[in-house]
Protein backbone atom coordinates (compact mmCIF):
# COMPACT_ATOMS: atom_id res chain seq x y z
CA UNK A 1 0.00 0.00 0.00
CA UNK A 2 2.62 2.34 1.08
CA UNK A 3 4.18 1.45 -2.44
CA UNK A 4 1.85 2.57 -3.92
CA UNK A 5 0.95 5.79 -1.95
CA UNK A 6 4.61 6.65 -2.80
CA UNK A 7 4.28 6.20 -6.84
CA UNK A 8 1.01 7.73 -6.67
CA UNK A 9 2.81 11.24 -4.72
CA UNK A 10 5.79 10.72 -7.28
CA UNK A 11 3.89 10.82 -10.24
CA UNK A 12 1.93 14.20 -9.26
CA UNK A 13 5.56 15.89 -8.09
CA UNK A 14 6.57 14.59 -12.11
CA UNK A 15 5.79 18.05 -13.37
CA UNK A 16 3.55 17.83 -16.77
CA UNK A 17 4.89 19.90 -19.02
CA UNK A 18 3.34 23.07 -18.47
CA UNK A 19 3.41 26.07 -20.62
CA UNK A 20 5.34 29.35 -19.25
CA UNK A 21 6.32 32.34 -20.62
CA UNK A 22 9.03 35.03 -19.59
CA UNK A 23 9.99 38.58 -21.18
CA UNK A 24 12.99 39.90 -20.62
CA UNK A 25 14.22 43.23 -21.95
CA UNK A 26 18.77 43.27 -22.36
CA UNK A 27 20.90 46.44 -23.59
CA UNK A 28 23.26 45.56 -26.29
CA UNK A 29 26.39 48.34 -26.55
CA UNK A 30 28.02 48.92 -29.84
CA UNK A 31 30.90 46.77 -29.66
CA UNK A 32 33.94 48.56 -29.62
CA UNK A 33 36.23 47.81 -32.54
CA UNK A 34 38.21 44.24 -31.89
CA UNK A 35 35.84 43.62 -29.49
CA UNK A 36 33.85 40.28 -29.58
CA UNK A 37 31.03 40.88 -32.05
CA UNK A 38 28.45 38.21 -29.93
CA UNK A 39 26.80 39.05 -27.00
CA UNK A 40 25.13 36.06 -24.89
CA UNK A 41 21.62 36.30 -22.87
CA UNK A 42 21.33 33.34 -20.12
CA UNK A 43 17.84 31.70 -19.48
CA UNK A 44 16.64 29.40 -17.31
CA UNK A 45 14.92 25.85 -18.80
CA UNK A 46 13.21 23.64 -16.09
CA UNK A 47 13.40 19.75 -15.52
CA UNK A 48 11.29 17.84 -18.10
CA UNK A 49 10.82 20.30 -21.06
CA UNK A 50 9.63 19.05 -24.05
CA UNK A 51 10.16 22.32 -26.47
CA UNK A 52 11.15 26.13 -26.65
CA UNK A 53 10.12 29.04 -28.65
CA UNK A 54 12.39 32.12 -28.48
CA UNK A 55 11.33 35.69 -30.28
CA UNK A 56 13.24 38.81 -30.42
CA UNK A 57 12.43 42.15 -31.27
CA UNK A 58 14.45 45.36 -31.38
CA UNK A 59 14.39 48.58 -33.26
CA UNK A 60 15.96 48.27 -36.64
CA UNK A 61 16.80 52.04 -36.94
CA UNK A 62 16.83 51.69 -41.04
CA UNK A 63 19.15 48.98 -41.19
CA UNK A 64 21.72 50.54 -38.06
CA UNK A 65 21.13 47.77 -35.91
CA UNK A 66 20.69 44.26 -37.48
CA UNK A 67 20.90 41.40 -35.09
CA UNK A 68 21.56 37.66 -35.64
CA UNK A 69 20.42 34.80 -33.37
CA UNK A 70 21.30 31.56 -32.63
CA UNK A 71 21.26 29.40 -29.20
CA UNK A 72 23.37 27.57 -26.27
CA UNK A 73 21.65 24.78 -24.38
CA UNK A 74 22.49 24.17 -20.78
CA UNK A 75 25.76 21.99 -22.37
CA UNK A 76 26.88 25.66 -22.86
CA UNK A 77 29.94 25.81 -20.21
CA UNK A 78 32.40 28.97 -21.27
CA UNK A 79 32.02 31.91 -23.43
CA UNK A 80 33.74 31.66 -26.88
CA UNK A 81 36.08 28.71 -25.93
CA UNK A 82 34.21 25.51 -27.20
CA UNK A 83 31.17 25.14 -29.22
CA UNK A 84 29.60 22.81 -26.38
CA UNK A 85 25.55 22.57 -26.31
CA UNK A 86 25.47 24.75 -29.40
CA UNK A 87 21.57 24.21 -30.57
CA UNK A 88 22.00 26.24 -34.08
CA UNK A 89 21.48 29.74 -35.67
CA UNK A 90 19.31 31.54 -38.07
CA UNK A 91 21.32 35.11 -38.55
CA UNK A 92 18.71 38.09 -39.39
CA UNK A 93 16.43 35.32 -41.37
CA UNK A 94 13.69 34.81 -38.08
CA UNK A 95 12.53 36.40 -35.56
CA UNK A 96 10.92 33.80 -33.40
CA UNK A 97 12.59 30.15 -33.76
CA UNK A 98 11.48 26.79 -31.73
CA UNK A 99 13.47 23.94 -30.98
CA UNK A 100 11.76 20.45 -29.67
CA UNK A 101 12.57 16.87 -29.27
CA UNK A 102 11.18 15.73 -32.44
CA UNK A 103 11.67 19.39 -34.69
CA UNK A 104 12.86 22.35 -35.05
CA UNK A 105 12.81 25.63 -36.73
CA UNK A 106 15.49 25.18 -39.71
CA UNK A 107 18.71 26.16 -38.61
CA UNK A 108 18.51 24.71 -34.70
CA UNK A 109 18.62 20.96 -33.87
CA UNK A 110 16.16 18.81 -32.66
CA UNK A 111 16.41 16.95 -29.63
CA UNK A 112 16.54 16.58 -26.09
CA UNK A 113 15.72 20.36 -23.79
CA UNK A 114 17.97 19.38 -21.35
CA UNK A 115 17.41 21.41 -17.86
CA UNK A 116 19.79 24.32 -16.89
CA UNK A 117 20.64 27.77 -17.94
CA UNK A 118 20.66 28.15 -21.22
CA UNK A 119 22.07 31.10 -23.28
CA UNK A 120 20.33 33.04 -26.65
CA UNK A 121 23.48 34.10 -28.71
CA UNK A 122 23.15 37.62 -30.72
CA UNK A 123 25.53 38.28 -33.15
CA UNK A 124 25.98 41.72 -33.41
CA UNK A 125 26.13 42.38 -37.57
CA UNK A 126 25.50 46.00 -36.97
CA UNK A 127 24.60 48.08 -34.06
CA UNK A 128 23.98 51.74 -33.57
CA UNK A 129 26.20 53.65 -31.45
CA UNK A 130 23.99 54.45 -28.97
CA UNK A 131 23.02 50.61 -28.41
CA UNK A 132 20.05 48.56 -28.79
CA UNK A 133 17.16 47.77 -26.60
CA UNK A 134 16.27 43.73 -27.43
CA UNK A 135 13.06 42.75 -26.08
CA UNK A 136 13.66 38.51 -25.93
CA UNK A 137 10.20 36.35 -25.26
CA UNK A 138 10.66 32.64 -24.12
CA UNK A 139 7.64 29.96 -23.63
CA UNK A 140 8.88 27.03 -22.37
CA UNK A 141 6.68 23.96 -23.28
CA UNK A 142 5.19 25.60 -26.14
CA UNK A 143 5.73 25.56 -29.84
CA UNK A 144 5.60 28.72 -31.14
CA UNK A 145 2.35 28.52 -33.63
CA UNK A 146 3.91 31.31 -36.48
CA UNK A 147 7.23 29.06 -36.50
CA UNK A 148 5.89 25.91 -36.53
CA UNK A 149 3.53 27.26 -39.86
CA UNK A 150 6.85 29.02 -41.06
CA UNK A 151 9.21 25.36 -40.26
CA UNK A 152 5.97 23.05 -41.76
CA UNK A 153 5.74 25.52 -45.37
CA UNK A 154 9.62 24.98 -45.66
CA UNK A 155 9.40 21.83 -45.40
CA UNK A 156 6.60 20.68 -47.80
CA UNK A 157 7.83 23.11 -50.63
CA UNK A 158 8.60 21.68 -53.54
CA UNK A 159 9.50 23.17 -56.89
CA UNK A 160 9.23 22.56 -60.39
CA UNK A 161 12.82 23.26 -62.36
CA UNK A 162 13.84 22.55 -66.08
CA UNK A 163 16.10 18.91 -66.43
CA UNK A 164 18.70 19.97 -69.08
CA UNK A 165 20.45 16.10 -68.72
CA UNK A 166 20.23 13.67 -67.19
CA UNK A 167 23.41 11.75 -66.72
CA UNK A 168 27.05 12.35 -65.40
CA UNK A 169 29.66 13.97 -67.91
CA UNK A 170 32.92 12.39 -67.07
CA UNK A 171 36.19 13.35 -69.44
CA UNK A 172 39.12 10.90 -68.95
CA UNK A 173 41.90 12.02 -68.48
CA UNK A 174 44.54 8.48 -68.37
CA UNK A 175 43.63 7.09 -64.29
CA UNK A 176 42.52 10.39 -63.60
CA UNK A 177 38.95 11.88 -64.31
CA UNK A 178 37.63 15.39 -64.72
CA UNK A 179 34.20 15.51 -62.39
CA UNK A 180 31.99 18.80 -62.00
CA UNK A 181 29.88 20.05 -59.35
CA UNK A 182 28.99 23.40 -57.32
CA UNK A 183 30.48 23.40 -54.03
CA UNK A 184 28.25 26.57 -52.64
CA UNK A 185 24.73 27.03 -52.20
CA UNK A 186 22.23 27.65 -49.26
CA UNK A 187 18.78 26.52 -48.26
CA UNK A 188 15.99 26.61 -45.70
CA UNK A 189 18.61 25.39 -42.93
CA UNK A 190 20.37 29.30 -43.37
CA UNK A 191 19.14 31.83 -45.56
CA UNK A 192 18.03 29.73 -48.29
CA UNK A 193 14.95 28.85 -50.48
CA UNK A 194 15.80 25.77 -51.82
CA UNK A 195 14.88 21.92 -49.54
CA UNK A 196 17.43 19.99 -49.17
CA UNK A 197 15.65 17.28 -51.59
CA UNK A 198 15.31 20.10 -54.34
CA UNK A 199 18.71 21.05 -54.45
CA UNK A 200 20.20 17.65 -54.69
CA UNK A 201 17.26 16.81 -57.29
CA UNK A 202 18.56 19.86 -59.24
CA UNK A 203 22.55 19.03 -58.57
CA UNK A 204 21.73 15.27 -59.75
CA UNK A 205 19.81 16.66 -62.97
CA UNK A 206 21.73 19.21 -63.97
CA UNK A 207 25.25 17.43 -64.57
CA UNK A 208 26.54 17.95 -61.35
CA UNK A 209 29.06 15.28 -59.96
CA UNK A 210 29.31 16.96 -56.66
CA UNK A 211 27.77 19.49 -54.19
CA UNK A 212 28.66 21.06 -51.38
CA UNK A 213 25.77 22.16 -49.01
CA UNK A 214 27.10 25.23 -47.18
CA UNK A 215 24.91 27.05 -44.72
CA UNK A 216 25.96 29.81 -42.64
CA UNK A 217 27.15 28.81 -39.11
CA UNK A 218 25.46 25.39 -38.55
CA UNK A 219 24.98 21.99 -38.91
CA UNK A 220 21.49 21.41 -38.44
CA UNK A 221 21.40 20.61 -42.30
CA UNK A 222 23.56 17.27 -41.49
CA UNK A 223 20.59 14.88 -40.62
CA UNK A 224 18.54 15.40 -43.43
CA UNK A 225 21.60 15.44 -46.01
CA UNK A 226 22.65 12.13 -44.56
CA UNK A 227 19.36 10.55 -44.84
CA UNK A 228 19.03 11.58 -47.97
CA UNK A 229 22.18 11.19 -49.99
CA UNK A 230 22.45 7.53 -50.13
CA UNK A 231 19.25 8.40 -53.03
CA UNK A 232 21.47 9.74 -54.95
CA UNK A 233 24.10 7.28 -56.49
CA UNK A 234 26.11 9.30 -59.10
CA UNK A 235 26.27 12.84 -56.50
CA UNK A 236 28.80 13.33 -53.80
CA UNK A 237 26.84 15.26 -51.37
CA UNK A 238 29.56 17.27 -48.88
CA UNK A 239 27.78 18.73 -45.54
CA UNK A 240 29.30 21.95 -45.43
CA UNK A 241 29.47 24.83 -43.37
CA UNK A 242 30.37 28.84 -44.80
CA UNK A 243 31.84 30.26 -42.23
CA UNK A 244 30.40 33.63 -41.65
CA UNK A 245 31.95 35.97 -39.73
CA UNK A 246 31.22 39.83 -39.73
CA UNK A 247 35.26 40.19 -41.31
CA UNK A 248 34.70 38.04 -44.25
CA UNK A 249 33.55 34.30 -44.67
CA UNK A 250 34.92 30.70 -46.05
CA UNK A 251 33.52 27.26 -46.57
CA UNK A 252 34.78 23.85 -45.30
CA UNK A 253 33.27 20.83 -47.03
CA UNK A 254 33.23 17.07 -45.93
CA UNK A 255 32.27 17.76 -42.08
CA UNK A 256 31.98 14.68 -39.73
CA UNK A 257 28.34 15.01 -38.86
CA UNK A 258 27.19 17.73 -36.62
CA UNK A 259 30.68 19.45 -36.38
CA UNK A 260 30.82 22.90 -36.47
CA UNK A 261 33.54 25.33 -37.09
CA UNK A 262 33.60 28.32 -35.12
CA UNK A 263 32.88 31.17 -36.63
CA UNK A 264 32.77 33.72 -33.72
CA UNK A 265 35.89 35.60 -34.87
CA UNK A 266 35.78 39.38 -34.69
CA UNK A 267 36.88 40.97 -38.46
CA UNK A 268 40.51 41.53 -38.56
CA UNK A 269 41.34 39.23 -35.46
CA UNK A 270 43.43 36.53 -37.54
CA UNK A 271 44.66 35.21 -34.44
CA UNK A 272 41.15 33.84 -33.70
CA UNK A 273 40.86 33.23 -36.96
CA UNK A 274 43.92 30.81 -37.08
CA UNK A 275 42.45 28.77 -34.66
CA UNK A 276 38.89 28.08 -36.54
CA UNK A 277 41.26 27.33 -39.43
CA UNK A 278 43.45 24.81 -37.12
CA UNK A 279 40.39 23.31 -35.91
CA UNK A 280 39.55 22.63 -40.16
CA UNK A 281 43.44 20.77 -40.05
CA UNK A 282 42.96 18.69 -37.44
CA UNK A 283 39.66 17.25 -39.36
CA UNK A 284 42.01 16.94 -42.50
CA UNK A 285 39.86 19.32 -44.29
CA UNK A 286 40.53 22.30 -46.78
CA UNK A 287 39.59 25.81 -46.18
CA UNK A 288 38.11 27.70 -48.87
CA UNK A 289 38.09 31.71 -49.22
CA UNK A 290 34.76 33.43 -50.49
CA UNK A 291 33.72 35.90 -52.46
CA UNK A 292 37.29 37.66 -51.11
CA UNK A 293 36.22 41.11 -53.12
CA UNK A 294 32.64 41.04 -52.40
CA UNK A 295 30.75 44.29 -51.25
CA UNK A 296 28.18 43.14 -49.23
CA UNK A 297 29.03 44.45 -45.70
CA UNK A 298 30.93 41.92 -44.06
CA UNK A 299 31.57 39.99 -46.82
CA UNK A 300 34.85 41.02 -48.14
CA UNK A 301 38.16 39.49 -46.38
CA UNK A 302 39.41 41.47 -43.02
CA UNK A 303 41.65 38.84 -42.32
CA UNK A 304 44.87 40.01 -44.66
CA UNK A 305 46.57 38.22 -47.12
CA UNK A 306 45.05 34.86 -49.04
CA UNK A 307 47.79 32.63 -48.53
CA UNK A 308 46.20 31.15 -45.14
CA UNK A 309 43.87 29.67 -47.21
CA UNK A 310 43.61 26.59 -49.78
CA UNK A 311 41.75 27.45 -52.03
CA UNK A 312 39.78 30.86 -52.92
CA UNK A 313 36.26 31.41 -54.64
CA UNK A 314 37.35 34.21 -57.05
CA UNK A 315 34.13 33.11 -59.34
CA UNK A 316 31.26 33.82 -57.25
CA UNK A 317 27.94 33.89 -59.29
CA UNK A 318 27.00 35.44 -62.39
CA UNK A 319 30.38 36.57 -63.75
CA UNK A 320 31.10 40.57 -62.94
CA UNK A 321 33.45 43.28 -61.79
CA UNK A 322 33.65 42.02 -58.05
CA UNK A 323 35.22 38.37 -59.60
CA UNK A 324 36.67 40.35 -62.11
CA UNK A 325 38.73 42.01 -58.77
CA UNK A 326 39.17 39.01 -56.80
CA UNK A 327 40.64 37.04 -60.34
CA UNK A 328 43.17 40.20 -60.16
CA UNK A 329 44.27 39.81 -56.84
CA UNK A 330 44.61 35.96 -57.59
CA UNK A 331 47.17 36.40 -60.33
CA UNK A 332 48.97 39.40 -58.20
CA UNK A 333 49.67 35.84 -55.74
CA UNK A 334 50.56 34.11 -58.30
CA UNK A 335 53.45 35.98 -59.65
CA UNK A 336 55.64 35.85 -56.92
CA UNK A 337 54.92 32.18 -56.80
CA UNK A 338 52.65 31.26 -53.87
CA UNK A 339 49.76 28.64 -55.02
CA UNK A 340 46.59 29.07 -53.91
CA UNK A 341 43.65 26.87 -55.73
CA UNK A 342 40.84 29.17 -57.61
CA UNK A 343 37.36 27.74 -57.32
CA UNK A 344 33.69 28.92 -58.73
CA UNK A 345 30.50 28.29 -56.90
CA UNK A 346 26.71 29.86 -57.96
CA UNK A 347 26.10 30.71 -53.87
CA UNK A 348 22.65 29.64 -55.13
CA UNK A 349 20.14 30.70 -52.30
CA UNK A 350 17.12 30.05 -54.16
CA UNK A 351 15.78 27.88 -57.48
CA UNK A 352 15.83 29.23 -60.36
CA UNK A 353 11.98 29.89 -60.13
CA UNK A 354 9.58 33.19 -61.19
CA UNK A 355 9.01 32.73 -57.55
CA UNK A 356 12.63 34.16 -56.33
CA UNK A 357 13.41 37.20 -57.79
CA UNK A 358 17.33 35.89 -56.29
CA UNK A 359 17.00 32.59 -57.29
CA UNK A 360 19.84 31.30 -59.51
CA UNK A 361 21.26 27.51 -61.07
CA UNK A 362 23.24 25.47 -59.33
CA UNK A 363 26.44 25.12 -61.73
CA UNK A 364 26.82 28.76 -62.55
CA UNK A 365 29.86 28.68 -62.37
CA UNK A 366 30.95 24.79 -62.48
CA UNK A 367 34.00 24.20 -61.33
CA UNK A 368 35.60 21.12 -62.49
CA UNK A 369 37.50 18.50 -60.87
CA UNK A 370 40.61 16.10 -61.72
CA UNK A 371 40.25 13.01 -59.65
CA UNK A 372 40.86 9.30 -59.78
CA UNK A 373 37.19 8.11 -58.15
CA UNK A 374 34.73 10.81 -56.83
CA UNK A 375 34.95 10.24 -53.40
CA UNK A 376 35.20 13.10 -50.39
CA UNK A 377 39.13 12.45 -49.61
CA UNK A 378 40.01 12.89 -53.72
CA UNK A 379 38.25 15.83 -54.18
CA UNK A 380 39.62 17.96 -51.31
CA UNK A 381 43.24 16.68 -52.38
CA UNK A 382 42.93 17.57 -56.04
CA UNK A 383 41.46 21.05 -55.14
CA UNK A 384 44.31 22.07 -52.53
CA UNK A 385 46.61 20.38 -55.55
CA UNK A 386 44.84 23.00 -58.10
CA UNK A 387 43.62 20.19 -60.04
CA UNK A 388 40.94 22.52 -61.05
CA UNK A 389 39.25 24.81 -63.94
CA UNK A 390 35.99 26.64 -63.95
CA UNK A 391 32.93 26.92 -66.33
CA UNK A 392 30.18 29.37 -66.43
CA UNK A 393 27.47 26.85 -66.32
CA UNK A 394 26.99 22.75 -66.27
CA UNK A 395 26.42 22.24 -69.67
CA UNK A 396 28.64 20.41 -72.00
CA UNK A 397 31.88 23.23 -73.12
CA UNK A 398 35.36 21.51 -72.37
CA UNK A 399 38.20 22.66 -71.88
CA UNK A 400 41.78 21.29 -72.56
CA UNK A 401 45.25 22.17 -71.35
CA UNK A 402 48.18 20.51 -71.00
CA UNK A 403 52.70 21.29 -70.93
CA UNK A 404 54.57 18.73 -72.83
CA UNK A 405 58.08 18.79 -72.54
CA UNK A 406 59.78 15.41 -71.14
CA UNK A 407 55.70 14.32 -69.75
CA UNK A 408 52.07 15.44 -70.07
CA UNK A 409 51.56 17.96 -67.27
CA UNK A 410 48.30 18.58 -67.27
CA UNK A 411 46.28 21.69 -64.59
CA UNK A 412 47.77 21.36 -61.71
CA UNK A 413 50.88 19.74 -62.52
CA UNK A 414 54.62 21.17 -62.34
CA UNK A 415 56.66 20.78 -65.42
CA UNK A 416 60.60 20.67 -64.87
CA UNK A 417 62.69 22.06 -68.28
CA UNK A 418 65.84 21.68 -69.45
CA UNK A 419 66.37 23.40 -72.77
CA UNK A 420 64.35 26.21 -72.05
CA UNK A 421 61.23 25.14 -74.46
CA UNK A 422 58.03 24.05 -73.84
CA UNK A 423 55.05 23.10 -75.76
CA UNK A 424 51.51 24.16 -74.76
CA UNK A 425 48.27 22.46 -76.09
CA UNK A 426 44.91 23.57 -75.56
CA UNK A 427 41.18 22.73 -76.74
CA UNK A 428 38.15 24.73 -76.47
CA UNK A 429 35.35 22.30 -77.14
CA UNK A 430 31.53 23.39 -77.60
CA UNK A 431 32.29 27.18 -76.78
CA UNK A 432 30.40 30.37 -78.51
CA UNK A 433 32.53 30.80 -81.98
CA UNK A 434 34.33 34.48 -81.51
CA UNK A 435 35.11 34.08 -77.93
CA UNK A 436 38.88 34.88 -77.05
CA UNK A 437 41.55 32.34 -75.65
CA UNK A 438 44.26 33.61 -74.11
CA UNK A 439 47.45 32.16 -72.58
CA UNK A 440 48.25 34.09 -69.40
CA UNK A 441 51.65 34.10 -68.04
CA UNK A 442 53.07 36.15 -65.03
CA UNK A 443 50.73 38.42 -65.52
CA UNK A 444 51.32 38.66 -68.83
CA UNK A 445 49.11 37.79 -72.26
CA UNK A 446 51.46 34.80 -73.98
CA UNK A 447 48.59 33.87 -76.78
CA UNK A 448 45.27 35.23 -77.49
CA UNK A 449 43.64 33.55 -80.02
CA UNK A 450 40.09 33.88 -81.15
CA UNK A 451 37.63 30.76 -81.57
CA UNK A 452 36.66 30.23 -85.02
CA UNK A 453 35.08 26.82 -84.89
CA UNK A 454 33.15 24.62 -82.28
CA UNK A 455 36.29 22.66 -81.63
CA UNK A 456 39.54 24.37 -81.96
CA UNK A 457 42.78 23.59 -81.12
CA UNK A 458 45.50 25.18 -80.32
CA UNK A 459 49.72 24.44 -79.89
CA UNK A 460 52.21 26.81 -78.85
CA UNK A 461 55.83 26.37 -77.98
CA UNK A 462 57.44 28.94 -75.81
CA UNK A 463 60.63 29.73 -74.12
CA UNK A 464 61.26 29.47 -70.18
CA UNK A 465 63.36 31.28 -68.49
CA UNK A 466 62.55 31.56 -64.73
CA UNK A 467 59.65 29.99 -62.44
CA UNK A 468 56.65 30.61 -64.02
CA UNK A 469 52.76 29.82 -64.01
CA UNK A 470 50.87 29.57 -67.20
CA UNK A 471 47.23 29.77 -66.91
CA UNK A 472 43.84 29.64 -69.62
CA UNK A 473 41.09 32.05 -69.96
CA UNK A 474 38.14 31.83 -72.48
CA UNK A 475 35.64 35.40 -72.56
CA UNK A 476 32.79 35.93 -75.14
CA UNK A 477 33.57 38.80 -77.55
CA UNK A 478 32.88 41.46 -74.81
CA UNK A 479 34.94 40.26 -72.43
CA UNK A 480 32.76 38.42 -69.68
CA UNK A 481 34.47 35.08 -68.80
CA UNK A 482 33.39 32.23 -69.89
CA UNK A 483 35.77 29.31 -68.55
CA UNK A 484 39.18 29.98 -66.40
CA UNK A 485 41.92 27.62 -65.41
CA UNK A 486 44.26 27.08 -62.57
CA UNK A 487 47.99 27.16 -63.62
CA UNK A 488 50.18 25.02 -64.95
CA UNK A 489 53.83 25.58 -62.96
CA UNK A 490 57.07 25.22 -65.27
CA UNK A 491 60.28 25.29 -63.26
CA UNK A 492 63.53 25.36 -64.51
CA UNK A 493 66.47 23.90 -63.98
CA UNK A 494 69.57 25.55 -64.43
ZN1 LIG B 1 29.18 34.35 -48.11
ZN1 LIG C 1 27.09 31.73 -49.34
Amino acid sequence: MLKFIVGFVLLFLQPVAQAQTFEKTVFVPQPKENESRYFYVPFEVPRNAKSLSISYEYDKKGGANVLDLGVFDARFDAAETNLKGFRGWSGGRRNTIFIAEDSASHGYVAGDIPAGSWRVIFGLYKVALEGAEVKIKIKINEIDRAARVEYETEKAKTFDFPVNREGVFIVPVGSLRWYQGDLHAHTFYSDGNWTIKSLLDYAARNNLDFIGVTEHNTFAHHAELNRLAPQYKNLLVLRGEEVTTYGGHFNVWGLPTGELIDFRVAPQDTARLEKSIAQVRRLNLIASLNHPTALCGGCDWSYGDWTRMDAVEIWNGAWDFQDEAALKKWDELLQPGIRITAIGSSDSHAPPVSEYKNGSPLGTPTTHVKMKKLAQKDLLAAIKSGRVWISADSADSNLEFFASGETRVDIGGSATILNGAIRFNFGAYKFPVGAVITLISNGKVMLKEEIKEINSVFAKELSVEKDAYFRIEVRDAIGKMLALTNPIYVQTKR
